[in-house]
């Protein structure tokens, strides 16, 4: 915001007709105010440089998703589940990363049981301090509960949208995060258990709320030597007529990150981004805000196939899942700045 300039206020308004005053306004305001605003200005919001996306490639994120699916279910504590959790790791390394595994234990609400969990994380530029954490979750629904035929609530969920689409864009994303010109580390994080849930009420996000605990706690005493100045998490960015709408604990709890994200789909007429207010989701991005670490959702709740038995790879589409990457990678490269 600019002040009045001080020499408006002493036009002789009075003697002057309203059009007139006006007209003159209008001059003073082209001839003066919007060139010296333009030259006062430089590194305002309105003039950031165009933001450049990584050359994501849909096809092949639409391919690591049908891989994933081929697995089959994938819930958390079952072989699938490790068998995902293998082809990415060994992915994350292909592609240049630092694996690290953190194991920990959850619990069937069903049966009581010990569940053996585990997060994922790859990290890029490991020893840089500042660093983002973009996450996903990979453990799959034990059953599509929200199904209207109850017939089929009890047969197994793929998932396709809703588990393997953010797993897929993460490793496509990896493919340009050895190259990609940005100054953060980066952390891309399969999270685990994040809905063994039978019905509807069930204790959801444990990987997450692990995830924050470990970098708030530390292992053995030993702290993180970095800050996590940012997440973002994907979930059920792969239907079909994407629909990302901004998300209001995201909203609340990480403003500024949201207007980044979307100031750069805005620029880059990534149109799956709606500039308007979504519905609120409880989702991984909760565990990690309470961790300390400033995280939006990224989602389309939208979805019609949700927790459905219709959740299939032929209702994705990879170029949704590529006009994410394009947004997240190119918001990757922006200059940085503090405080989210
Ligand atoms: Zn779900």
């Amino acid at each position: 915001m600019r002040r009045t300039p001080l020499f408006l206020r002493w036009l002789p308004m009075p003697i002057l007709t309203a059009p007139l005053a006006l007209l003159v306004l209008i001059g003073l305001v082209f001839a003066v105010a919007l060139p010296l605003s333009q030259r006062i200005r430089p590194s305002s919001a309105d003039a950031a440089p165009m933001p450049v996306p990584a050359p994501i490639d849909g096809n092949r994120a639409f391919k690591y998703l049908t891989q994933i699916c081929e697995i089959g279910p994938r819930p958390a504590g079952s072989a699938a589940n490790a068998k995902q959790r293998a082809l990415v790791s060994a992915h994350f390394q292909k592609m240049g990363a630092k694996v690290t595994e953190q194991p920990f234990t959850g619990q069937d609400p069903r049966s009581d049981k010990q569940v053996a969990m585990v997060n994922l994380v790859g990290s890029w530029h490991p020893e840089r301090k500042e660093r983002v954490v973009i996450g996903a979750h990979y453990d799959t629904r034990p059953f599509p509960d929200e199904e209207r035929n109850p017939e089929l609530r009890s047969i197994p969920f793929i998932g396709a949208n809703d588990g393997a689409s953010g797993v897929a864009l993460l490793m496509e994303m990896a493919h340009h995060l050895k190259t990609l010109p940005t100054s953060w580390g980066i952390d891309l994080v399969l999270f685990d258990g994040e809905e063994l849930v039978y019905g509807r009420d069930g204790e959801y996000f444990l990987g997450s709320k692990e995830f924050a605990r470990v970098y708030v706690e530390g292992v053995d005493g030993r702290h993180a030597d970095f800050n996590y100045e940012a997440g973002l998490v994907l979930d059920m960015v792969g239907g079909k007529n994407l629909k990302i709408q901004q998300e209001p604990h995201s909203l609340n709890l990480a403003p500024k990150l949201v207007k980044e994200v979307w100031a750069v789909a805005r620029q880059l007429k990534a149109t799956a981004f709606h500039n308007r207010i979504g519905r609120a989701v409880m989702d991984d991005h909760l565990p990690l805000n309470n961790g300390g670490i400033p995280t939006i959702d990224l989602i389309d709740f939208d979805y019609p196939y949700w927790h459905t038995s219709q959740d299939l790879p032929k209702n994705c589409s990879g170029d949704s899942m590529a006009e994410v990457g394009r947004v997240v990678t190119a918001w990757l490269s922006q200059p940085r700045t503090r405080g989210r």
